[in-house]
C-alpha cells in the first residue's frame, strides 16, 4: 500500500512533523487536527499559519486552487 508523506509546514503549517498517509484527504485531515492541537496550545507560529488558511478559506477559488496544488504535490512524492 502507497503510503506518502508531508510535512505541517508543507500542508500550510508551521513545523517538520511528518504525516503519513495514502490518500491526500487523510493527511490534510492529520495536518488540521495536527494544526487545531498547537493552535489551543497557543504556539504562536502554527497561530499564524492557521491565519493564514483563514484567509484563503474567505476565497474559496484560492482555497481550491491551493487544495489542488497540494493534492498534486501528495500525488507525485514518490513511494516511501
Ligand atoms: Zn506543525
Amino acid at each position: 500500500m502507497q503510503m506518502n508523506t508531508m510535512t505541517c509546514k508543507q500542508l500550510g503549517g508551521a513545523c517538520d512533523k511528518e504525516f503519513k498517509a495514502n490518500t491526500f484527504e487523510e493527511i490534510a485531515e492529520q495536518s488540521k487536527k495536527h494544526g487545531m492541537e498547537m493552535y489551543q496550545k497557543g504556539d504562536k507560529p502554527h497561530i499564524e499559519a492557521m491565519g493564514k488558511m483563514k484567509d484563503l478559506m474567505q476565497k474559496p477559488d484560492a482555497m481550491k486552487q491551493w487544495f489542488e496544488e497540494k493534492r498534486k504535490e501528495f500525488n507525485t512524492l514518490p513511494d516511501q
